[in-house]
């Protein structure tokens, strides 16, 4: 079908040209081919002409037309993952998350924060090679994406970051769920079993914080949670003083 639809689709005003003219010419050989050879074998019904004329003439042209037409709105569908979706985790790109993730903030009374890198990740695609990167990615995604409950925002941000909003989760439990992910994630390269941990930044959210105020406290937190050594969660409360929002770790 791809390959019938770049011979179809004109290039140019001359292409535009071409291709009526030569589906003219087609559509006047059928009727001629149809007058000529198939109408005088078929009996003299007015009616039953006219259905084999449209079966004979139209029919082809009208599956070509629907074939286009499924074609086009399959690669619409694609087009449209692939440009919300990362293509190595099929985790939200960095765009869907934020979009996604500014909405839900709006809508839960309190959530929860998360940005989440890979620990020394750099050494692994050194060590093991870029696909092993890749392999460590999809792991890291996976176990995340197991952790997560419906109504949860997370995406893949950036090379080795990810990106989670916990939605409606309760202080109270805030420091349990985030520490889950701080746990060696196992994953396999050839016959090497290896594990990576994250360091995470967490921020409790309310609907009257801007995401860009969360995102930037919880990345400080990420920071420090990398100072401080990795594979564990800093969490950056959010103070509310006067008005302004300040960092307090
Ligand atoms: P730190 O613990 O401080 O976060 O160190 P790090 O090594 O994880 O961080 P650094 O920023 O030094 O390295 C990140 C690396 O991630 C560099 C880049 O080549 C790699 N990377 C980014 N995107 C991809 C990807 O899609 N696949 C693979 N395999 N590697 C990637
Ligand atoms: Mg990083
Ligand atoms: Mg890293």
């Amino acid at each position: 079908m791809e390959k019938m639809i770049k011979l179809l689709a004109p290039r140019s005003r001359l292409g535009v040209v071409t291709r009526v003219l030569l589906f003219t010419a087609a559509l006047s050989l059928a009727n001629i081919v149809f007058s000529v050879i198939i109408a005088p074998l078929l009996p003299d019904v007015p009616f039953l002409y006219g259905i084999a004329r449209a079966v004979f003439v139209a029919m082809p042209l009208l599956c070509l037309l629907f074939g286009v037409m499924m074609y086009q709105a399959q690669l619409q569908r694609r087009l449209s993952f692939m440009s919300r979706k990362d293509w190595l985790t099929g985790m939200n790109n960095r765009r869907t998350f934020f979009d996604l993730a500014s909405t839900r903030s709006q809508q839960c009374k309190t959530g929860i924060l998360l940005m989440l890198d890979a620990d020394h990740f750099k050494q692994i695609n050194d060590t093991y090679g870029h696909q092993a990167g890749d392999i460590c990615l999809k792991a890291i995604s996976y176990m995340l994406s197991r952790n997560l409950r419906v109504g949860d925002v997370s995406g893949r941000i950036g090379g080795e970051e990810f990106a989670i909003l916990l939605a409606d989760a309760k202080p109270d439990h805030a420091r349990v769920i985030s520490e889950r992910p701080t746990k060696p994630i196992p994953f396999r390269v050839g016959p090497a079993h290896l594990t990576i941990t994250l360091s995470i930044g967490a921020v409790i959210t309310s609907p009257e914080t801007p995401l860009e105020v969360s995102l930037s406290l919880a990345d400080k937190a990420l920071y420090q949670a990398k100072s401080e050594g990795r594979a564990r969660v800093v969490f950056a409360e959010p103070v509310f003083d006067s008005g302004q929002i300040r960092l307090a770790l």
